[in-house]
């Protein structure tokens, strides 16, 4: 019995053996390797935020890993079970332009044919369809959008939307997609709906944002695709994090990375969309931290929005978490992601769209995700022409680039600028809200505003020039300063009684307000440094205080 024991002991032994050489040998052909093992192992790793998670479900943990992730989780005697690379599990049809001219989108296009049907939309639609380099990968191949609008060649006064899809290169359902809803936008220009997108706002459209993961074993197949890109490095983990720094996974920016960010830095893009397979779900902001973002609500509406649209279709299809939507950190934290990225240095909103369970399917079910997907792809789109579209100029008709903050609602960068022509769209559910506008030089103004879902509002903001004197030195108006509980205010140097009086603490934050006509203030606040502000709509003052 014992020796029976034995002999299977060594046999399970000898599996788990296998299974890791297995594991290694995977990892010598293609750089990385697809392995799962159990959540209660999560806490001996210290930085599990940096592991490219593929899922999570039911105590089981599935990752993408590199080889210093491997040695890593062997030292940590973690038994790990070696996953199906799902990019090997069958031949995947391609489409080649010089053996078919018209694409049926059932099929993947080759790399050079990819490039072919980019350059033939911008020559077969020259008024609408412009092609754009992005840059271009670490094995030199191209990194492209297409921009679709009216008036292509110029830069206009509407909101900039970005549909990027694959940064993961063996998850290609969103690489199709992009491409047959490029051809369904360009072709259908005479579409009210179509013509009215195309019209007011300026379409960007990346199918593929890691060719090199793509095309791992060659430009003539999507057999063998990998995650990361030709340097071993999970793009989605690349980005700057709001908690983790610049370089939250070690490395050096890649240059898709660097392609990307500069990109859309030029862009400035208001809303976008991040395509992913592996999962059925819209995921929104955070994914870094558990905190909720400013505009959670909205972010749920327009994500709901795009999966009830998506269930009119199929009923069946994104289903999983909250009906197919997530926030981001409930699913499970990232650090380096795009979308954390995109929506908090960039101030635009992302979302990322997992668009099916399986991450390469069969070419020939690409027409039936299609179909459960075009009416919420172009409605996302047209998300971009509702809420606040204002513009913000100087006396003399200037734009000004100025800060643009919802108060008591926005928090963690949610609050957003006006570009460089004073043009500014903000995303917002029905309501009243209250909003301040301000720049450098310029008196803050405050307006209220009434919105509605699914309109558009238009405002025009002018600021004047700040004519007051940030006084450190004259003492005739705020004085003594130190002071310990009793400060008076010289109101001669307002000329009328509308003054709003403020102290802010170091941080920012506003810890004592009055309005209206006053010369002295008691304050009770604990010994420190502050900011006394006085302003009506013609000057401002601030000074420093020191609280005894
Ligand atoms: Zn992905």
């Amino acid at each position: 019995m014992i020796k029976k024991i034995l002999s299977i002991l060594f046999s399970i032994i000898q599996i788990y053996v296998i299974a890791q050489n297995n594991v290694q040998q995977v990892l010598n052909n293609r750089n990385e390797a697809i392995v799962s093992f159990s959540t209660k192992y999560l806490t001996k790793i210290p930085d599990f935020k940096k592991l490219s998670i593929d899922k999570i479900k039911n105590d089981t943990i599935t990752v993408y890993i590199t080889q210093k992730q491997y040695n890593k989780l062997v030292e940590l005697n973690i038994p790990l079970k070696q996953e199906q690379i799902p990019s090997l599990v069958s031949n995947f049809k391609m489409f080649n332009i010089n053996l078919k001219s018209t694409n049926e989108w059932n099929s993947y296009p080759d790399y050079s044919s990819y490039i072919s049907l980019m350059n033939k939309f911008s020559t077969d639609f020259p008024e609408i369809c412009k092609l754009d380099t992005i840059g271009y990968s670490v094995n030199n191949r191209l990194l492209l959008a297409l921009k679709i609008s009216d008036n292509v060649a110029i830069q206009e006064d509407e909101p900039a939307f970005f549909y990027t899809s694959s940064m993961h290169g063996d998850e290609l359902t969103g690489y199709v997609l992009l491409l047959h809803l490029a051809d369904y936008l360009l072709t259908n220009y005479d579409n009210t709906k179509i013509k009215n997108l195309i019209n007011n706002v300026e379409i960007y459209i990346n199918p593929l944002a890691n060719p090199d993961g793509t095309f791992k074993t060659g430009d003539e197949t999507v057999s063998g695709a990998t995650r990361f890109n030709a340097n071993g490095i999970d793009l989605n983990r690349n980005f700057p994090d709001i908690e983790d720094g610049n370089h939250p996974d070690d490395n050096e920016w890649q240059p898709e990375t660097v392609a990307m960010m500069d990109f859309m830095k030029k862009h400035n893009f208001n809303l976008s969309m991040n395509f992913h397979g592996g999962e059925e779900v819209l995921n929104y902001p955070w994914d870094t931290f558990k905190k909720r973002h400013a505009d959670d609500k909205w972010f749920q509406y327009i994500c709901r929005q795009y999966v009830d649209t998506a269930h009119k279709v199929d009923a069946n299809y994104m289903t999983v978490f909250d009906n197919g939507i997530t926030n981001g950190y409930d699913w499970y934290s990232i650090s380096g992601g795009r979308q954390d990225y995109v929506t908090y240095f960039l101030h635009g909103r992302e979302v990322t769209t997992e668009l099916s369970k399986v991450k390469l399917i069969d070419a020939e079910e690409l027409p039936a995700f299609w179909n459960k997907n075009y009416k919420s792809l172009i409605n996302y789109i047209d998300q971009t022409t509702y809420g606040i579209h204002g513009i913000v100029t100087n006396s003399k008709g200037s734009p000004i680039t100025a800060n643009i903050k919802i108060n008591n609602y926005d928090t963690d960068s949610s609050s957003i600028f006006s570009n460089k022509k004073g043009l500014f769209y903000r995303y917002l559910q029905a309501g009243v809200y209250s909003i301040t506008i301000s720049a450098v030089g310029y008196i803050s103004k405050t307006v209220d505003i009434v919105l509605e879902n699914n309109k558009k509002t238009d405002i025009s903001i002018q600021l004047e020039k700040s004519t007051g004197i940030n006084d450190t030195y004259n003492t005739n108006i705020l004085y003594p300063n130190p002071v310990n509980n009793k400060i008076y205010f010289n109101n001669n140097y307002f000329c009328n009684n509308n003054i709003e009086y403020t102290i802010s603490n170091i941080n920012g934050v506003i810890v004592k307000r009055y309005l209206g006509k006053k010369s002295s203030f008691n304050i009770n606040l604990p010994a420190g440094v502050y900011i006394f502000t006085a302003k009506n709509n013609k000057k401002i003052f601030t000074k420093k205080i020191i609280i005894q």
